[in-house]
């Protein structure tokens, strides 16, 4: 009966699953030339910083539009790059796209963060692609940040504090991503070179509900200041959000409230209605 409990289950979830797979290889077979396609483009969010009231900074994030179903989700199409060894190219197509863009915006003076992902960050050739990178854009590299998740520093802890301190001592600015939410381990912390904590929505999302989420983004707040790091609070939604992370003692806030994910020329347009009316007061 358990046998057959077992099969029938499985056949019942038989057309889903082929579905599925379908689905798959299809995005799969979309993404082999996507970026040939010129299909990626990024999109720029604002980080807001709250004492100044200035957009002092962008996280560029990958969009890819395809011909048929319109707009992709990152989520789902960056774990399929790297599996299918796709994301060193796109990846790097990322980092000079976010690097000339970083350039273009010199005179407003933006830092530019770019994400990397486990395989991008596992990748020998890296550093090498970033030396190259910087000096094929001629950008300033304190303009530019590269965002890792905790998960992805603990994977290799020796050799990512290596690289993220060579990535350090070229200027770059380095950005702990998502933290509180992967395999925490404060231990790292004490021998990582990092400019910013990013701490992830997961607790902005509750903040303004628990006393217990405001402990936490307190502490973790004067602990990354106290380790000389700019806290960042993500996926800000509200204003009471934002006036509590801000009570909390939050640096720098990114979110919907403040603008969400937008093309390079809507985030110019945005940059404007943040500037001070007639210049500085
Ligand atoms: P992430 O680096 O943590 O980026 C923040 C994500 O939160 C973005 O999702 C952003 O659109 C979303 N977000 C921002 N503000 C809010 C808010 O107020 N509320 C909510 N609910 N969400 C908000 P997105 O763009 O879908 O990207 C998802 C993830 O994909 C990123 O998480 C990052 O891990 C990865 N990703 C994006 N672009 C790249 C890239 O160029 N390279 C790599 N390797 N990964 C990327
Ligand atoms: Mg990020
Ligand atoms: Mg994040
Ligand atoms: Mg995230």
């Amino acid at each position: 009966a358990r046998l057959r409990g077992t099969l029938s289950e499985e056949a019942s979830s038989a057309p889903r699953l082929s579905q599925g797979l379908a689905e798959a290889l299809e995005l799969e077979q979309a993404l082999h030339g996507a970026l040939e396609r010129e299909e990626f483009h990024l999109h720029y969010q604002p980080q807001l910083d709250l004492e100044s009231g200035q957009v002092v900074a962008v996280e560029a994030l990958l969009r890819w539009r395809h011909p048929r179903w319109g707009d992709l989700s990152p989520a789902r199409f960056v774990p399929l790059l790297e599996s299918l060894g796709l994301i060193q190219p796109v990846g790097a197509w990322v980092l000079e796209q976010a690097c000339r863009q970083c350039v273009a915006w010199e005179g407003v003076g933006l830092g530019v963060a770019v994400n990397l992902s486990a395989r991008q960050f596992l990748d020998p050739g890296l550093f090498t692609l970033i030396e190259r990178v910087l000096g094929d854009t001629g950008v300033d590299p304190g303009r530019i940040e590269l965002e890792i998740t905790e998960r992805l520093a603990m994977q290799e802890p020796e050799a990512a504090v290596e690289l993220l301190g060579r990535c350090r001592a070229l200027g770059l600015k380095v950005a702990i991503d998502d933290f509180g939410i992967g395999y925490s381990s404060l231990e790292y912390l004490q021998h990582f070179p990092l400019d910013v904590l990013k701490i992830d929505r997961a607790f902005v999302a509750t903040v303004t509900r628990g006393r217990r989420a405001r402990a936490i983004v307190r502490a973790v707040t004067v602990m990354g200041q106290s380790l000389g790091l700019t806290v960042i609070a993500e996926g800000i939604e509200t204003q009471r959000q934002c006036d509590f992370v801000e009570a909390l003692g939050v640096d720098q806030v990114q979110g919907y409230l403040i603008g969400r994910p937008m093309a390079a020329p809507s985030l110019e347009a945005l940059l404007r209605a943040f500037e001070p009316p007639g210049g500085v007061s």
